[in-house]
């Protein structure tokens, strides 16, 4: 993967670790669609090979011996017909941008075409592995027609009958076998075993000790430290709304830091230690006080972190109607960033709505969690995309291809492009994946691979 121009939707965003994309390309009525069908296990009936009909979807999960990949039928990314051979041509070109793997398919019982012979010369020019697949051979009758396929000379042709099945497994052996070297797939350091770990945050005397006590249900003495003594982190298991969770670094937070020189310093880092671990960040805010520049410093670091995110304004008791309308104005301007966070308004002090707080971590935690299987998304970028195609750019009208949610926990996406996507229209798909897929609570990632 490593010959694609990678950009990313924010600087500093590490580079998208995608499933291996495997494309099918073939001239139309070879039977690519049966193929895909076979191959992702579905039964439904096979839309019809036709030039200039789309499909509705273009992309699928799939899965062979246990290994996963993206699959991406490219019948449906030309519309226009420009001629049959130049189509197909211009399909393989994307399939050639944007696949680890190629499969080209074509009809064992025609044997070669003009359009076949396009297709061989826009792929011999890429660098992409490509397996052949001879297709309708149904049996032994057809054999020798596959044979005839080495003529293309883009390796040994693979006799199939994706319409029965036949070869099918070999087929898929060398199109595993031909992926790039293992692509990490979840961060495996992000276990999810054991109680869902809680990040509880924000600046000195907003409430944390408090609201941990509080939760806790019972009084603990807040010793003061020393700088030094912080460092050992102690997790405490909480039991809330009838389920175990587990608090992340609360040594941190019942200990205080006074008056520390750099304190503010420790305080970034301790927050950076714990949000390492945690799954999810409750940053607790004081109403009583303005809203600092070191309360919106801790949510960006959430954030940047891609952890869940709950917004807990705290000392809610002590806050007047007057304090209360302009307090609203000031998060809309300080914190519209995350606007997709859950919030809660509570008191540590008097117990205000603290039942709340559990069903907001929940919705983070799902936000966090969710996932949107491949074809689904396409489907649904298909729709966006032609009702508001992404602007042309350098007079190139850049074409989304297809899209992978390439991870969770973070939920991270991956558009597949031939060319750049400013920076408002990749908000512009944020939003609307948010409008229509929720990911409440969760900080998104959007990053695209793109081959000029
Ligand atoms: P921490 O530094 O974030 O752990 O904050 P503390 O829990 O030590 O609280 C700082 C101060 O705010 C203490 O004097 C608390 O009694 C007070 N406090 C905490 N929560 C509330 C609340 O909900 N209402 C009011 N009125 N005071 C609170």
């Amino acid at each position: 993967m490593s010959e694609f121009d990678v950009s990313e939707a924010d600087s500093g965003e590490e580079q998208a670790q995608t499933l291996p994309v495997v494309a099918v390309v073939g001239r139309p009525n070879v039977g690519k669609s049966s193929l895909v069908n076979r191959i992702i296990g579905r039964r439904e009936a096979v839309v019809e090979d036709v030039p200039g009909v789309t499909r509705d979807r273009v992309a699928y999960d799939a899965e062979w011996q246990n290994t996963q990949f993206t699959l991406v039928d490219t019948g449906g990314w030309e519309t226009s017909v420009s001629g049959l051979a130049a189509m197909v041509a211009r399909q393989a070109e994307y399939a050639a941008q944007t696949a680890d793997v190629i499969l080209f398919v074509v009809d064992a019982t025609v044997g070669i075409t003009d359009a076949d012979e396009a297709v061989t010369r826009v792929l011999r020019a890429t660098k992409r592995p490509v397996v052949l697949a001879a297709n309708k051979v149904d049996g032994s009758m057809q054999e020798s027609d596959a044979l005839g396929l080495w003529n293309l000379g883009v390796g040994e042709p693979y006799p199939i009958s994706a319409l029965h099945g036949r070869g099918t497994g070999d087929l898929l052996d060398a199109v595993v076998a031909a992926f790039p070297e293992q692509p990490r797939g979840e961060d495996e350091t992000d276990s999810e075993d054991g109680p869902p770990r809680v990040a509880l945050l924000g600046r000195p005397n907003v409430g944390k000790s408090s609201l941990l006590n509080r939760l806790a249900g019972e009084e603990r003495v807040v010793v003061d430290s020393v700088a030094g003594t912080t460092r050992d982190a102690v997790d405490e298991l909480i039991e809330l709304g009838g389920k175990t969770w587990k608090f992340i670094d609360t040594a941190g937070i019942r200990r205080r830091f006074r008056a520390l020189q750099g304190a503010d310093y420790y305080a970034t880092m301790r927050t950076g230690a714990a949000l390492e671990r945690a799954e999810v960040a409750v940053v607790l805010m004081d109403v009583s006080a303005p809203l600092a520049e070191q309360d919106i410093r801790v949510v960006e670091q959430v954030v940047e972190a891609g952890r869940g995110l709950v917004l807990a304004f705290n000392k809610w008791d002590v806050l007047d109607e007057e304090r209360r309308v302009y307090l609203e104005k000031e998060i809309d301007r300080q914190l519209g960033r995350v606007a997709w966070a859950p919030r809660v308004n509570i008191s540590a002090k008097t117990g205000r709505h603290m039942e709340r707080l559990v069903p907001a971590i929940e919705t983070s935690l799902a936000g966090w969690s969710q996932r949107i299987p491949t074809g689904q998304l396409n489907n649904w970028l298909k729709e966006l995309v032609a009702q508001t195609p992404p602007p042309v750019r350098g007079g190139k009208q850049p074409k989304i291809l297809f899209a992978t949610q390439a991870g969770a926990r973070p939920p991270h996406f991956v558009l597949f492009t031939t060319g750049f996507l400013e920076d408002n229209y990749r908000r512009f798909i944020e939003r609307r994946l948010r409008e229509d897929f929720g990911f409440e609570g969760s900080p998104v990632h959007l990053s695209m691979r793109i081959r000029e």
